[in-house]
């Protein structure tokens, strides 16, 4: 076993030459992840947009400047936080993925987390937070809570033989849109952000 970065290396080399990978083919870039490999908390969100299709990174268009802008607001940046989605490549025109095309993509976002072991995952948005608590059963997102009854609340998921501490958050975009979202965004933050404090006492 390497260290976290050398790992997460070897499986993004894996996911860029996965022939099979649904929508390799309509994006321009694989998207994998960007941010500190050893991070205590991971972000995750549904799936690269254009602007992270362009550049391969994910979180770096207008939802992902106004990540940064709220990561600023609560003391955090890129170099503490590690960032992904559960999709790797964009689906054209940003249209809703398939429930084959996420089963496909799901094992390089779980292979993320068992390199990284964050403390906390921190879904973004209603997507994301469905298809973590329906522990990854696709089939069964539909029936989950919206992200407004449940946003900083902490629950543990298991995935596969992935277990990790889920508090979900709204998502960066929505909060452009609805301004008031914002201090509740970083009163979750607070919240995520002491858990992490009792996990290191
Ligand atoms: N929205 C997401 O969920 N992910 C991105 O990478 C960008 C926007």
């Amino acid at each position: 076993m390497g260290d976290n970065k050398t790992e997460l290396q070897k499986v993004e080399r894996e996911a860029s030459e996965d022939k099979s990978l649904p929508l390799r083919e309509t994006a321009k870039n694989l998207v994998f992840g960007k941010g500190n490999p050893n991070a205590k908390i991971m972000f995750v969100g549904e799936a690269p947009g254009r602007q992270e299709d362009e550049q391969g990174f994910p979180f770096v268009g207008i939802a992902g400047k106004n990540l940064d802008k709220l990561l600023g607001k609560v003391g955090l940046s890129l170099e503490g936080v590690y960032i992904a989605n559960i999709l790797k490549y964009r689906p054209p025109e940003n249209r809703n993925p398939n429930p084959e095309e996420i089963k496909t993509h799901i094992p390089y976002l779980l292979k993320q987390i068992s390199i990284i072991k964050p403390e906390v995952v921190c879904s973004l948005g209603n997507y994301a937070t469905k298809f973590f608590l329906s522990e990854g059963n696709v089939d069964l997102m539909d029936k989950q809570p919206g992200i407004t009854s449940i946003h900083g609340k902490a629950k543990f998921v298991k995935i596969e033989d992935v277990r990790f501490k889920l508090i979900p958050l709204f998502h960066p975009a929505a909060i452009i849109y609805k301004r008031d979202l914002a201090p509740l965004w970083e009163k979750d933050m607070e919240i995520v952000k002491k858990e992490i404090e009792l996990n290191s006492e």
